[in-house]
């Protein structure tokens, strides 16, 4: 990173970054990522001043693709050590990734607590309802009956609610996104970033290697802004019911939001009153004389 940059105005090349992309052609990725970018250069956000964390996953790739701090984990596990990254050092704001079937499978005990913590944390899940990184198996979010390469007749689970899910946990942002509107979750994800507590946004994006139900034009044919149609963020039943409803048109915009609420952080006893993050506060020990005991 160009050290010299750090006193201009972030633009989109300083997050770029030279690893090949190994995403497929037309993947729904390539618009999320770029969203991304624009919303940290439109955020006036440098590269140094944000930490990135990714799942495993399609989306995980991510990580080699673009310039700054970043954090590659455990399939399921980005919620904790994102959280983990914020409580440290609470002047940075972090993003995290993951796909539909790290996030709803492994790693959906992480996602409910950290909704209703209110970590003060953006999560984006990449929804292309399936296993993409591993050739296509079923997530929880696969329609039922619908056949996969592990599974020809159909899971024999139902699809799970993700949103009902979301909104019964009393979250305080809720957004969902389409990976073909560039523009529209570029404003989300700036959003997302700026809300005070757990931010969820959904994408979702096309797989066209193994999604064959929910293409691109599907989704496309069927999203809409529902700010631009007059939705109040502020209605949590009429966010929920909008979120739950996906069959004929698919609402997407910031869902819901409030910020009344104070988020993890604000809650904690011990750091309360301090001005210093915690990673300001570590210091230097000596620890070679115990180190003796143990040798
Ligand atoms: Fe994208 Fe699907 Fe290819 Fe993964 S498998 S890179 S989600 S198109």
């Amino acid at each position: 990173m160009n050290i010299a940059l750090q006193t201009q105005p972030p633009a989109l090349s300083d997050y770029y970054s030279e690893t090949k992309c190994i995403w497929c052609d037309g993947c729904g990725n390539y618009g999320i990522w770029s969203a991304v970018k624009y919303a940290l250069v439109e955020l006036n956000l440098h590269p140094w001043q944000v930490c990135l964390c990714y799942d495993v996953g399609c989306n995980g790739n991510g990580s080699d693709k673009i310039e700054g701090y970043r954090f590659h984990g455990l399939h399921g596990r980005v919620i904790p050590f994102a959280a983990g990254a914020k409580l440290a050092n609470m002047k940075a704001p972090v993003i995290a990734f993951g796909g539909d079937g790290g996030t709803f499978s492994e790693g959906v005990g992480h996602l409910v607590h950290g909704v209703r913590s209110n970590y003060p944390i953006t999560f984006v899940l990449h929804n292309n309802t399936n296993f993409g990184l591993t050739t296509g198996q079923a997530s929880s979010l696969t329609p039922q009956g619908q056949p996969m390469n592990t599974s020809p007749y159909g899971i024999p689970e139902h699809t799970l609610a993700s949103m009902d899910l979301i909104f019964s946990l009393n979250p305080t942002f809720v957004a969902r996104g389409f990976s073909g509107d560039i523009k529209l979750i570029t404003r989300i994800l700036k959003a997302a970033i700026q809300h005070r507590g757990f931010a969820f946004v959904e994408m979702l994006q096309a797989c066209p290697t193994y999604n064959h139900f929910a293409t691109h034009e599907y989704l496309l044919n069927r999203y809409f802004d529902a700010n631009a149609d007059g939705h109040d963020p502020g209605n949590l039943q009429q966010a929920r019911a909008l979120a739950a409803q996906v069959q004929d048109r698919i609402a997407c915009g910031i869902l819901y939001q409030r910020e009344d609420i104070p988020h993890f952080y604000d809650r904690l006893v011990p750091r309360q009153g301090l001005e210093t993050t915690c990673v300001e506060e570590v210091r230097r020990y000596d620890v070679s004389e115990y180190w003796k005991e143990l040798v």
